[in-house]
């Protein structure tokens, strides 16, 4: 790969978990993302950008390194993959915000025959883990000595061929680890999809792009979920009817015209509305109520 000059380069998981919503989330930011000839590189038509499609472990490297400005990546593999000591090793990549995806939960697992009572129960035990940092740590603050092996796939089966007692391991639903006849016990570390930028400048003349990316994304994550909610609400139920919108800020409260015993409202609603909601707000008094759906939002 020849380097590009005078690009941003965004890293992103080339496929798996969160292949599909980072690119959702790229596009949705108003990046117009064409394939390349090249499988490792994406192109953005409308920006001097790229993005990188990579395995999600490297992600994290990449920005730390300068390589890429921004990454999306699981916070759980970049916890893994931190420096505990970025001062000697170089800086770590950092946070910009939570993007609301790929939520999962690194949990501690065991089979019901072990007579489990608190992590104290793991006193020199096995466990197998793709995260060993995060566990020994988690471990350590508990006082507990175990031993970790480390296993890159197929966690979940470790008990079953007796390779350790237990498991740490990533959870969504819970279903794998019940068709692998594993409990959950406790929970070692909640994830999800963060954007991280990178501690390095990037290449000159780029900065007000980077920022810009990054504010848009915000906004996207923001609206995610979102709704505009109008209705006409009596006047004298206008309190009852305000505080039953999810989220709303300060709604926007407008005369009707030849009605002066009821007014409009307008309101974002931050969360979900759901059929419920609006079946109070009907039974509160509210007539001709509209849900929108909200493109963008800055
Ligand atoms: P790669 O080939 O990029 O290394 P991978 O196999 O390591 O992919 P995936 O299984 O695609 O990774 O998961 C990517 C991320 O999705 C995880 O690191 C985690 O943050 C998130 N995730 C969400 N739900 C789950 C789940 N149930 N199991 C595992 N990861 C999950
Ligand atoms: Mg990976």
């Amino acid at each position: 790969m020849s380097t590009v000059q005078g690009r941003l380069r965004i890293a992103v998981q080339k496929s798996g978990r969160l292949a599909e919503r980072s690119l959702d989330l790229v596009r949705d930011a108003g990046l117009r993302v064409v394939k390349g000839n090249n499988d490792l590189l994406y192109k953005v038509e409308n920006y001097p950008i790229d993005l990188l499609r990579v395995r999600d472990d490297d992600i994290p490297t990449f920005v730390a390194d300068g390589v890429c400005d921004l990454g999306i990546v699981g916070e759980n593999v970049l916890e893994e993959g931190k420096n505990a000591n970025p001062s000697q090793e170089g800086a770590n990549a950092s946070v910009v915000m939570p993007l609301g995806f790929g939520k999962c939960t690194l949990k501690l697992a065991c089979p019901p025959t072990l007579d489990y009572a608190g992590p104290g129960s793991l006193e020199g035990a096995r466990i197998a883990t793709s995260y060993p940092k995060i566990l020994r740590r988690y471990l350590e603050e508990r006082g507990v000595s175990a031993d970790i092996v480390v296993m890159r796939g197929a966690v979940e089966v470790a008990p079953r061929l007796k390779l350790a007692a237990a498991i740490c391991d990533l959870v969504s639903t819970g279903a794998t680890l019940e068709a692998n006849g594993l409990v959950a016990q406790e929970t070692v570390f909640e994830s999800q999809a963060v954007l991280i930028r990178s501690p390095a400048a990037p290449e000159p003349g780029l900065q007000h792009l980077l920022d810009s990316i990054i504010e848009r994304m915000a906004g996207v994550v923001s609206s995610q979920g979102a709704k505009y909610v109008m209705l006409n609400a009596p006047r004298a139920a206008l309190d009852e009817i305000t505080a039953l919108l999810p989220g709303a800020g300060a709604p926007t409260v407008m005369p009707l015209m030849g009605r002066d015993d009821a007014v409009a409202v307008h309101a974002v609603c931050q969360e979900a509305v759901f059929w419920e909601t609006l079946e109070k707000l009907k039974a509160a008094g509210a007539s001709a109520v509209l849900v929108l759906p909200i493109e963008k939002m800055m």
